[in-house]
């Protein structure tokens, strides 16, 4: 059976699918791959839409090495097998009294995952999710088990936090927690230029900021999120009524009105607009943070420098206004605090992520190629599992420190086992050798 991602822009079948069990395991399929001659890629919860996972050799699934292994209540800290995936440690870890600090839409992905691609939620003080990290456990290239710190082996750590499975095989991960918590999420619709005019302000008085908005609509939907000192809890019937019927269902029947009448996409973005939802509740922090995402789509974000955020949202309406390009899912705006992951699309400074998607049975190509073009403009950086079309050239520009961290890639793995023809191209500008 081919291989498929969520997102439904992949499609390939590995020479091996392999579920390691064990650390042990995975050092013999390091050994099989320089033997052969073989790529090796890792998939996670496969929520990407960039080829990342895509090998002709072998995928290693670590859906087998999922849990928590450790944790240290005193210093904050717990271990987790690098399959684990988000959904399933959250509420375990919050029975134990603990949450993460920040988290991004979603909770279906891998832990390893999603902290290789520069996965982030929002917020003024809060950078990509890998910031969480604190140690890593990987398996390089030549099979060699390393324990890696930021205290030990500073360059490679930060190479690591952004790496995409280049460096090797992640079988542990340690994360900064945070003693749990309840947030307060309020939502509410405004006119989209009061919006953009209150950004700064709302990124400095709230702990969570971001906003949805429609194409066409003048209207958007702000969330301003903040811990709550007061506990609370949304009930199933309550839950299920935003996620599953209005979030998920009808959110689905705009959809496909879209699809069948790609002409009045206008009308339904402009009546979608104006049907989102205010809202105010208080739950457990990691329930607040992800919704499910039933209605399948496709998606493309790049973080462009937070000065110029909504400049380049304006000039984004323009080009919609001018094209009128068939669409029907809104565009999200969020703001990631600056790091110095190399491969970070927040390296060296903070930045606003705005993104684009597309329901699945629509043609996205002509609309991210035009807001695309918008981005680079404004020297953004593309999400690594996001859809994107940046050069290698591009990519040097833009990412300073890419030489450098294809260097420390060299060295973590020699024979490149871990590089399939899209890295290459993508990352190098090369056709690929003989590695599938
Ligand atoms: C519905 C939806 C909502 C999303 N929401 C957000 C969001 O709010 N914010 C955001 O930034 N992104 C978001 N994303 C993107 C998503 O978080 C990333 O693409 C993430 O990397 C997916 O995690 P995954 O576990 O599915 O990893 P995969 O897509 O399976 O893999 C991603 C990369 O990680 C590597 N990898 C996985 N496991 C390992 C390992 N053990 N060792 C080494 N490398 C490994 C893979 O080789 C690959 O290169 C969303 C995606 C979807 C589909």
């Amino acid at each position: 059976m081919p291989y498929t991602n969520w997102g439904r822009t992949l499609r390939f079948s590995p020479y091996q699918l392999v579920y390691p069990k064990r650390e042990e395991e995975i050092v013999q399929i390091v050994h099989a791959a320089n033997e052969a001659k073989r790529s090796i890629r890792v998939v996670g919860a496969g929520h990407s839409w960039t080829p990342l996972i895509q090998t002709e050799g072998f995928l290693l699934s670590l859906d087998k090495m999922q849990g928590l292994l450790s944790l240290s209540p005193k210093e904050q800290l717990v271990t987790l097998w690098a399959g684990t995936r988000l959904y399933r440690v959250l509420p375990r870890l919050w029975r134990v009294g603990f949450s993460l600090a920040n988290q991004g839409d979603i909770d279906r992905q891998s832990i390893a995952g999603a902290f290789s691609t520069g996965t982030h939620g929002t917020g003024r003080a809060f950078g990509v999710l890998a910031t969480q990290v604190t140690h890593y456990r990987l398996i390089n290239g030549t099979g060699e088990i390393q324990d890696v710190y930021p205290e030990e082996s500073p360059e490679l750590f930060r190479a690591l936090q952004v790496s995409f499975g280049l460096l090797g095989v992640i079988t542990q991960v340690t994360v900064r927690v945070q003693l749990r918590y309840y947030l307060r999420l309020v939502k509410r619709l405004e006119r989209l230029e009061e919006i953009l005019e209150k950004s700064q302000e709302y990124l400095e008085r709230h702990r969570h900021f971001e906003f949805f908005w429609f194409p066409y609509s003048e209207v958007g939907l702000v969330k301003l999120t903040d811990v709550s000192e007061v506990a609370g809890g949304t009930s199933l019937w309550r839950r299920w009524m935003i996620d599953a019927v209005w979030e998920n269902g009808g959110f689905w029947v705009v959809n496909k009105l879209a699809q069948l009448f790609p002409g009045k996409s206008p009308a339904i973005c402009r009546f979608a607009g104006r049907s989102m939802t205010a809202e105010e509740r208080v739950d457990k922090a990691y329930r607040i943070f992800a919704s499910p995402r039933w209605v399948r789509f496709r998606e493309m974000e790049y973080g462009v420098p937070a000065a110029v955020g909504p400049e380049v949202l304006r000039e984004i309406r323009r080009w919609i206004q001018k094209h009128q390009p068939a669409v029907s899912f809104p565009i999200e705006y969020r703001y990631v605090r600056g790091d110095d992951i190399p491969l970070s699309p927040a390296y060296g400074g903070d930045r606003v992520f705005i993104a684009v998607h597309m329901y699945h049975r629509m043609p996205y190509e002509t609309y991210f190629r035009g807001i695309e073009a918008i981005f680079q403009a404004y020297e953004g950086r593309p999400h690594w599992g996001k859809l994107h079309t940046a050069s290698a050239e591009y990519l040097r520009r833009v990412y300073p420190e890419l030489e450098r961290f294809l260097h420390i890639q060299r060295a973590s793995d020699p024979n490149g086992i871990f590089i399939t023809p899209y890295l290459r191209s993508v990352l190098w500008g090369e056709p690929s050798p003989a590695l599938v």
